[in-house]
């Protein structure tokens, strides 16, 4: 897929380079072209309005000239009258020529003779209105002028070709990096969704085909199994809706909404939520809340925020362990720190269980019911909000995770 799409950009930058450069040269090409024609013509004119013949000596002075251009003067009945002097073509040619060029009817024109081009310009002149004086032009040094710059040109387009060519299919490959690693992100996010999810279907169905199997069994007798298959449940539409929450916030749809709240009272309704399992597990619960804490933010998701890290601290702090939920207000930033004395994070794991999917010790998170997504969730979340998440861990003495955030106050509007 990749290799094609390298080729399809490639192909196209060097189309288009290509296009640009054949404009822009026959552009310049028609230009040449042009100047030099009218360059020719202006001085052409130039030499018929020069017009010295006032008496008729066959030949004229006219050293002055570019060997390129000469005149000849016809009287009324078609004979040679006076030619300029400074001809390389003999007068056998010239004849041929003044002949051929009377023979049209237009004042100004090319003719071919003997394989040599000329451009001539008939005009009568100022004293002798009996007399035509015809300048010829020869343009064989014009067209070498043009067809050299033709081979240059093309040369030049086909080495820019090449070139672009070159260049792009290097270039294309850069541009592809950041594709291909979204790609295989994607990739790898479908396949450990679908690894996630393998389990707890498969003791879904386990769990089903073991009810099944005892139909003459009541209700009450088979719950342990009913029991599993609810908890599995409950575990799967976690996942899915953990995975939804993912694959929203990468593809940005939805600007998440932002409003004033009391977070102090958010963190203590959060801490409040989990005082009864932590009861459970024997595990102290503390808490340092700096009150009337304002702040400019989604509600919803500050305490999914909370809501993971203090999961976490409970799921991976052994009974007889304590917990501390603290907020702190900075100059412009506030700052919520979950400390616990539990299992702790070995330093290599720690820059890495932020990543999707990763797990210290993934058959302990998942038989917590973990999987390996909280803590993405809660760097999306802290993102969203500008600020940062750190971590700070030692194994078996326990983990802090500190978020700070900036304090982005809505502007005060007047009712
Ligand atoms: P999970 O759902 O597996 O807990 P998370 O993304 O929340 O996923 O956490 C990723 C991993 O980080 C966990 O599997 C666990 O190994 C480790 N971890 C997170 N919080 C703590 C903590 N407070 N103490 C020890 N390990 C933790």
């Amino acid at each position: 897929m990749f290799k094609s799409l390298r080729l399809k950009l490639t192909l196209t930058n060097t189309v288009v380079t290509g296009l640009i450069f054949l404009i822009l040269l026959s552009g310049v090409y028609f230009f040449m072209k042009q100047s030099l024609t009218r360059q020719s013509e202006n001085m052409m004119r130039s030499i018929a309005l020069n017009d010295r013949f006032r008496y008729t000596p066959f030949i004229e002075r006219a050293s002055h000239l570019d060997t390129n251009y000469f005149f000849v003067m016809v009287d009324s009945v078609g004979n040679i009258v006076n030619i300029s002097t400074n001809l390389t073509n003999s007068y056998e040619e010239i004849y041929i020529l003044v002949d051929e060029t009377m023979k049209i009817d237009e004042d100004f024109g090319n003719i071919r003779i003997e394989g040599i081009n000329f451009r001539f310009l008939k005009s009568y002149s100022n004293f002798r209105k009996d007399l035509l004086k015809i300048v010829y032009f020869n343009t064989q040094p014009e067209e070498q002028m043009l067809k050299n710059l033709l081979t240059i040109i093309i040369s030049i387009g086909i080495f820019t070709v090449i070139v672009t060519f070159i260049s792009s299919f290097f270039t294309a490959n850069k541009a592809l990096i950041p594709i291909k690693k979204s790609w295989q992100r994607q990739k790898d996010f479908v396949a450990d969704a679908s690894h996630e999810l393998r389990t707890p279907l498969a003791v879904v169905q386990t769990n089903l085909e073991l009810v099944m199997s005892n139909k003459e069994d009541t209700i009450e007798s088979q719950l342990c199994w009913l029991d599993n298959i609810k908890a599995e449940n409950a575990r799967m539409t976690n996942l899915v809706n953990d995975l939804l929450f993912i694959a929203r916030s990468d593809s940005n749809e939805a600007q998440i909404e932002m409003s004033n709240f009391p977070l102090d009272i958010v963190c203590k309704e959060t801490i409040m939520s989990f005082r009864l399992l932590c009861e459970n597990k024997n595990i102290e619960i503390f808490e340092d809340i700096k009150p009337d804490v304002n702040f400019y933010g989604n509600e919803a998701r500050i305490k999914q925020l909370i809501t993971i890290l203090a999961d976490n601290a409970i799921k991976y702090t052994p009974p007889g362990g304590y917990i501390k939920i603290s907020l702190r207000q900075l100059d412009t930033s506030v700052q919520i720190v979950v400390s616990d004395t539990g299992i702790g994070i070995p330093q290599e794991h720690q820059s890495k269980i932020f990543e999707r999917f990763y797990r210290v010790d993934s058959s302990r998170s998942s038989e917590s019911g973990g999987s390996g997504l909280g803590l993405s969730i809660a760097k999306i979340i802290v993102n969203e909000h500008n600020g940062h998440i750190n971590v700070t861990s030692a194994p078996n003495r326990g983990s802090q995770f500190s978020v700070t955030l900036p304090l982005k106050r809505k502007p005060f509007r007047e009712r």
